[in-house]
């Protein structure tokens, strides 16, 4: 059995992005600049923030980390996009998602140059992802796209069955993972909330791959998983444990020790995907200052 380790594989992408700034700054020329808006005081947004500023540190790019009270205005974010767009030294912008209910989420990414757009989430990128032209894609999808390359899992004439069809995983995914491309060429089931429980465990029994991004503690257990296959796990819930330092634990949507036991291979949570995703947001970011598309 295989752990999926994000550590191991994001520091791989991450020392060749060095080698990268590195050569830029030895060259007296500037590195990448990550731009990244935070609305509120959201506990796991704070700590997503703060380690995506932090990675930047460590690949040599440059962040700013821009906050705004939970009662901002739209206009004003608006207006600090509009600034942060016409900004010759940021390369690349997020904002943190969620935010406040009277914000809507699309204008503002809307908002975002699609130059700039590192986070991969404007439609004008998701409609040249989807025609498989070059493009930034959404950062958790591309992570685990970096993952499996660094594994070396094929993914060619696979089945794969993605759980959950966000915006911002699965649907991205199941487009990738379907696409002429690397880490691609698999033939893929996409399930949901409408897809009958029934169903969702019989697919996933067949899948040579399974990515799954419900959001719910243990939603795969033994029964679901076919002996040998791939486990991508790209759940995140706080659940509330006494007993844990910070009085909360990180879970994924997989039972792991189902996994361990049944899988060939399977992404930690902590440690697998959300290491991942931020590898991606830092070479989508990299892409950016390069111009390259
Ligand atoms: P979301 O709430 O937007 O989407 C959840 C999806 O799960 C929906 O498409 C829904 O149809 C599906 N779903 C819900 N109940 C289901 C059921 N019973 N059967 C089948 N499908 C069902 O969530 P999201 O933003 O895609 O995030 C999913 C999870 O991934 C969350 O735990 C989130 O924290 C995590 N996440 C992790 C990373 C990372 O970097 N590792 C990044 C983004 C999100």
């Amino acid at each position: 059995m295989l752990v999926l380790d994000g550590k191991i594989a994001s520091a791989a992408v991450k020392a060749s992005l060095l080698q990268k700034t590195d050569a830029l700054k030895a060259a007296g020329k500037r590195t990448p600049h990550l731009a990244a808006i935070l609305v509120g005081n959201n506990g796991a947004s704070e700590t997503y923030v703060a380690s995506k500023v932090k990675n930047c540190d460590e690949t040599g790019f440059g962040s700013s980390l821009i906050r705004f009270d939970n009662d901002v205005t739209e206009a004003d974010l608006l207006a600090k996009i509009h600034a942060l767009n016409e900004d010759k030294n940021v390369d690349g912008i997020l904002v943190q998602l969620p935010l406040p209910k009277h914000i809507h989420d699309e204008k503002i990414i809307e908002a975002i140059h699609p130059n700039k757009d590192v986070d991969g989430f404007h439609p004008m990128n998701i409609g040249r992802m989807v025609q498989g032209m070059d493009t930034f894609i959404p950062a958790t999808p591309y992570g685990v796209l970096l993952m499996l390359e660094y594994f070396k899992i094929e993914t060619k004439g696979k089945h794969v069955v993605v759980i959950g069809r966000s915006n911002i995983v699965g649907r991205p995914m199941s487009i990738l993972l379907s696409g002429d491309r690397p880490q691609g060429n698999a033939s893929v089931t996409l399930c949901h909330r409408n897809t009958p429980k029934e169903e969702t465990i019989k697919l996933a029994q067949q899948a040579d791959i399974l990515v799954v991004a419900v959001g719910i503690p243990n939603f795969v257990s033994a029964e679901m998983i076919k002996p040998g296959a791939v486990i991508i796990d790209v759940g995140i819930t706080r659940v509330e444990d006494a007993t844990a330092k910070k009085g909360f634990r990180i879970k994924g949507d997989v039972n792991y020790e189902a996994a361990i036991a049944k899988a060939s291979a399977v992404t930690p949570v902590p440690g697998g995907v959300g290491l991942m995703t931020i590898a991606g947001l830092l070479m989508n970011t990299m892409k950016a200052y390069e111009g390259k598309f």
